[in-house]
């Protein structure tokens, strides 16, 4: 611990960013825990508020999720994305506009808000990982590690079951990967899942579904945008040509729209490129300074939970501010739930799910964890944030 008294005349004492600078997501009114309960409501879905009040939505909606293509990245490509263009705001002539993913800004928690129409403080995934507080252990909340009872750990309905309930024909068209996996069941399910190999297969099928009755919800995805900028970097060839696949994949859906139609094209988050070295990528594992009195590291590079020893919280707090406070907005758990950072509700269950500390990175700067995680810390693109490049996601609309 540094000395107050002593450090507060260094010229050169850090200023830790002031919580109240990070762009909290827009909850309630533009984010994507709304998208659903917006277009369900406008469909005669009882119970349901309508959070995004300029969507109108049509008899049949669709919703494609696209993983990890934030909004700034479809402004930067118009030359690999012409028709997702052609959808942007006013200037571009389309009516497209951005809405924030929510914190952090990762695929189980996005796919939770997306589904439930909950923001994270209430549906209970607030990250990658993330402790369980019944048994002190780390949970990948993506991959469900360890497995944990579904329905315990996100117990509300999905918005796709109140619609199924509700006579809305219902489902949805994704990799037959995920048609079991507990997140599946607890964020997307109600109706049917159907599972299709190929992008094409999908985006035909998901057509079809939507006109299999005068009332319809359909949800599909497609996930190697994420993939390939993971892997090899947003703007990389491998991820530009995802880029182009995928605006096709758009255009072929959007062509096949049957009447009284909407189809909305959305993400989870979007993507920022981390420079390798030790400036840009601190590593947890080695920082003897980060890691005093940490019992456990959760949450991703850009996003993460700190779960203290008992007693050690304020301490924690205090260094974490003192090393990375420049850099990231680091918060204590009662002042990130403050900031509203995880929605305007937190559920009991899930108060001790989010760390003593929570530190959401301003800078193009990550916190790996080089030998408990190695393959996370190894990825060239990263997201979790509330900077713009990671939060806002795309809201675009086709009508037919
Ligand atoms: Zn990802």
């Amino acid at each position: 611990m540094a000395q107050p008294a002593q450090s507060a005349v260094w010229p050169d004492e850090p200023t830790p960013l002031a919580l109240d600078t990070a762009p909290v997501p827009e909850y309630g009114s533009g984010s994507l825990a709304d998208l659903l309960p917006t277009l369900a409501a406008g469909q005669g879905v009882p119970g349901l508020g309508r959070g995004i009040p300029e969507l109108t939505p049509a008899d049949r909606n669709c919703v494609f999720l696209i993983d990890g293509l934030g909004w700034e990245q479809i402004l930067a490509h118009p030359d690999e994305a012409p028709y997702l263009t052609s959808l942007l705001g006013t200037s571009r002539g389309g009516t497209g506009r951005p809405i924030t993913a929510g914190f952090p800004a990762t695929t189980a928690t996005s796919l939770a808000s997306v589904g439930t129409g909950l923001p994270p403080g209430v549906h209970g995934l607030p990250g990658y990982t993330a402790r369980n507080p019944e048994t002190g252990e780390l949970m990948n909340q993506l991959r469900w590690k360890p497995w944990t009872p579904p329905r315990v750990w996100q117990p509300y309905p999905t918005v796709f079951q109140l619609a199924d309930e509700a006579g809305v024909h219902t489902a949805q068209v994704s990799s037959p990967t995920f048609e079991q996996t507990p997140l599946t069941k607890i964020a997307l399910s109600g109706g049917t899942f159907h599972g299709r190999l190929s992008g094409e297969e999908r985006m035909d099928l998901a057509a079809e579904q939507l006109a299999a009755a005068d009332r319809s919800l359909v949800y599909t995805y497609y996930s190697e945008v994420d993939g390939k900028g993971h892997r090899f970097g947003v703007d990389s060839d491998a991820w530009r040509g995802q880029l182009m696949y995928v605006d096709r994949l758009v255009q072929r859906l959007a062509e096949q729209l049957p009447p009284r139609a909407a189809l909305y094209v959305t993400a989870d988050h979007g993507m920022i490129d981390i420079p390798f070295g030790e400036q840009s990528r601190i590593d947890f594992d080695e920082d003897w300074e980060l890691r005093a009195g940490v019992a456990l590291l959760g949450g991703e590079g850009r996003a993460r939970h700190v779960y203290a020893v008992p007693g050690a919280e304020s301490d924690v707090l205090a260094v974490w501010r003192e090393v990375l406070g420049e850099q990231f907005w680091v918060a204590g758990r009662d002042e990130a739930i403050a900031a509203g950072w995880f929605g305007d509700r937190i559920d009991e269950r899930v108060y001790r799910r989010i760390g003593d500390v929570v530190a959401a990175a301003h800078d193009d700067v990550v916190i790996i964890a080089s030998v408990n995680e190695p393959n996370e810390s190894a990825m060239v693109g990263m997201h979790g944030s509330m900077t713009p490049v990671e939060q806002l996601v795309p809201l675009l609309e086709v009508r037919s």
